[in-house]
């Protein structure tokens, strides 16, 4: 599989209305007895955090994923929508979802809010209207066995992922590069992003307060869960390839979870 030679200093590819796809993800969500909670932020974009807790006490798992944070990486919502609307979600988890946390950077085909913030790097001292209202749902939520966010990136050979990995904790990421493998090519350079990589693989800075600037998966990391996932799409590949990638990626890491004690 090539990458389509589409994107030219950012993402050139395929857009998505991102209105009619959360109004549909929605209506999924309602239909299978999801509980929405939904937020105005400001005109043109309202929060929305989706909830079904199907636990059964102490065995229980629960899940947090999120997408859309960064408006010119569409298959995370698509991604999202895909696993609704064909109920692939696991029985018997917790599911806290985010679906979308930049709608107005989808109208803009761009990475940032409407004001030229990226709101994944707003999550240390957060000053976005967008960030403090997901940190006010966040903090009425419990932790998390598992958080997953979901990204893309424009200029990338193939797929990877970022692992924040408390001592000790079960690491999901060979299951989850091996499902996504199935659909999709996985970087395999030593050094992504700046950074050691190994079999798609990327370990960053653990202490989060040598950061400056947090994206969501740290304040994720520090505050709600022992283990965090972000899984970066290459969107220079037809966006179902994308898609499936993702879906691919979340089903595998929650298999593995479901089937670790
Ligand atoms: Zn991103």
């Amino acid at each position: 599989m090539e990458k389509l030679g589409l994107n030219q200093e950012g993402y050139c590819g395929e857009r998505i209305d991102i209105a009619q796809a959360m109004e549909r993800l929605i209506g999924f969500a309602e239909r299978d007895g999801w509980t929405l909670e939904s937020i105005p932020v400001r005109e043109g974009h309202v929060f929305h955090g989706l909830k079904r807790l199907q636990g059964n006490g102490a065995s229980s798992r629960s899940i947090y994923i999120s997408t859309g944070i960064h408006g010119d990486e569409p298959a995370g919502p698509r991604a999202l929508l895909h696993l609704f609307e064909n109920r692939l979600w696991p029985e018997g988890m917790d599911l806290y979802v985010c679906p979308c946390l930049n709608p107005i950077g989808f109208r803009l085909n761009r990475r940032e809010n409407v004001d030229g913030h990226d709101l994944n790097r707003d999550y240390r001292n957060p000053s976005t209207t967008e960030t403090q209202v997901h940190l006010d749902w966040m903090s009425r939520q419990p932790s998390f066995d598992l958080a997953i966010c979901l990204h893309e990136d424009w200029e990338s050979t193939g797929f990877y992922l970022y692992e924040l990995q408390g001592d000790g904790v079960l690491s999901l990421a060979a299951t989850i590069i091996e499902e996504v493998r199935k659909v999709c090519p996985i970087d395999s350079a030593s050094e992504i992003e700046g950074m050691p990589a190994s079999n798609g693989v990327i370990h960053p800075v653990k202490i989060p307060l040598q950061r400056p600037e947090w994206p969501e998966a740290f304040y994720i990391f520090t505050e709600k869960t022992h283990i965090s996932y972000t899984l970066e799409s290459p969107s220079d590949f037809p966006l179902d390839t994308r898609v499936e990638a993702l879906v691919n990626g979340v089903l595998g890491a929650l298999s593995s979870l479901a089937s670790s004690s």
